[in-house]
């Protein structure tokens, strides 16, 4: 078991940047910090539209993608005082066959996409009351939802607890495979002729003129552009690596998940489940049972606790996982920001965009966030639906105070970073 971290996303120390200056092109339209889910999905649209495009990643062991569920819950995943992250996220959903249609053909590779739907359960009265209230929060919304009985809810999913006494179905709210779409968009990213450079760790950006330049590498490498995109996650906002004034309110926020093995010709559900303590989504051949939210700074250890938390959810609505044999349990950090929407566009410093923030919701908005980004770039604005989260929506471009304080927190106890 991982032991407590508070270390840089990667160990600088077997980096030693020898043979970095062979692989890194010396000049591209786009370079990007960060091969993640969103700067995959980022590189490959932009690939896609002709312009040459590197990714830097440095491969950082508690990345959130790799970790991830890959639900695509807009509906189920519902926030009060959100109306204009509801908006994105059913942009999203509206644009994810198209993306992953086009995605498995440029791929080669299918991704899994599963359209079965999602539904929320719950379990006694307290429970009830707080599913009517999501319910209503939908409706109001405008997202096209379904009251379920408990008759209707178990009639649906009948390898549920009998106990369940109420759900709803969300048939929008889909599912990818992580572990297939995360290889997909590397290969399609490539295909399209961009340069992925891996165990690559970029410390900062190169400016002449008060515009962006290029990327530097710990190496000492630089790729020239003209362009830099930051979307590394929950190392976003790590000291050194954005130009002064620059700040970006993005922490680490943790998540354990569970993958259970599923023997062939096993009842289980058949679309995801979720609940306010867990959520379970069926995959090909696992079941992958997530997710704690826990802030722990840059600490991605696998606990008893996030174990044992993750069990006893899962126990109250599922009989007889017990058996499933355990293929891992797996922690990832959330790059999340301080209203738990994402940070898309500009930063004030010309050449200089941020892909970042995506919370628990990155895999539903991969594909808003590329097609944002891939505006911007090429035509010099984001869609109207990606306008409210912008960097500037944080008073002061993200260096109010109280966001200042929340960022020493955790970089101070991540240490010294690159
Ligand atoms: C347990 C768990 C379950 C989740 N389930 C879902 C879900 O069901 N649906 C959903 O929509 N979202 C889900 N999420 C959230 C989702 O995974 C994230 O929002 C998304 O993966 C963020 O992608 P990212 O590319 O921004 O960050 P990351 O995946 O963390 O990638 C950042 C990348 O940047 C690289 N990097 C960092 N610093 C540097 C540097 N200085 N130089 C070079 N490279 C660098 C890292 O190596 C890493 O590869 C879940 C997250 C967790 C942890």
């Amino acid at each position: 078991m991982d032991r407590a971290t508070t270390r840089p996303p990667c160990d600088l120390r077997k980096q030693s940047g020898l043979g970095e200056a062979g692989k890194l092109p010396r000049s591209v339209d786009a370079a990007i910090a960060g091969g993640g889910l969103i700067g995959l999905a980022v590189g490959w649209r932009l690939a896609a539209r002709g312009l040459k495009v590197a990714i830097l990643d440095c491969g950082a062991a508690n990345a959130a993608s790799p970790m991830a569920s890959g639900m695509l819950a807009a509906a189920a995943e519902i926030e009060p005082c959100a109306a204009d992250l509801f908006h994105l996220a059913i942009e999203s959903q509206r644009l994810w066959p198209g993306f992953r249609t086009a995605l498995e053909a440029a791929s080669g590779s299918a991704i899994d996409y599963r359209d079965h739907g999602t539904m929320v359960v719950a379990i006694g009265r307290d429970e009830v009351d707080r599913l009517r209230f999501r319910f209503d929060l939908q409706r109001r919304a405008g997202a096209e939802t379904q009251w379920l009985d408990a008759a209707d809810a178990r009639a649906l999913e009948p390898t549920l607890r009998p106990s369940i006494s109420a759900g709803i179905l969300c048939p929008h709210d889909h599912q990818v495979e992580p572990r297939r779409l995360l290889p997909a968009l590397r290969q399609a990213f490539t295909n399209a002729g961009g340069v992925l450079i891996d165990g690559c760790t970029v410390s900062g950006v190169e400016l002449a003129g008060g515009r962006v330049c290029g990327l530097r590498t710990s190496g000492g490498g630089i790729v020239s552009a003209p362009i830099a995109i930051i979307a590394a996650g929950a190392w976003s906002g790590t000291p050194g690596l954005l130009p002064p004034g620059v700040g970006v309110p993005v922490r680490p926020l943790k998540g354990q998940s569970l993958s259970l093995w599923v023997p062939r010709g096993m009842e289980c559900p058949s679309r995801v489940v979720w609940t306010d303590q867990v959520h379970i989504a069926p995959k090909a051949d696992r079941l992958v049972v997530g997710a704690t939210v826990e802030e722990a700074g840059f600490d991605a250890s696998r606990t008893a606790g996030g174990l044992y938390a993750l069990l006893e959810a899962t126990r109250r609505i599922l009989p007889g996982f017990e058996e499933l044999r355990i293929e891992a349990l797996q922690a990832g950090l959330r790059p999340t920001s301080v209203d738990d929407a994402p940070i898309i566009g500009t930063t004030g410093v010309s050449g200089l965009v941020l892909g970042t923030g995506h919370h628990r919701n990155g895999y539903l908005l991969a594909p808003v966030t590329a097609a944002a980004i891939e505006a911007l770039v090429t035509r010099g604005a984001v869609p109207p639906a990606a306008e409210p989260f912008g960097l500037a929506r944080f008073a002061g471009g993200g260096s109010t105070a109280h966001e200042r304080q929340i960022h020493a927190d955790h970089h101070q106890r991540a240490g010294a970073r690159v």
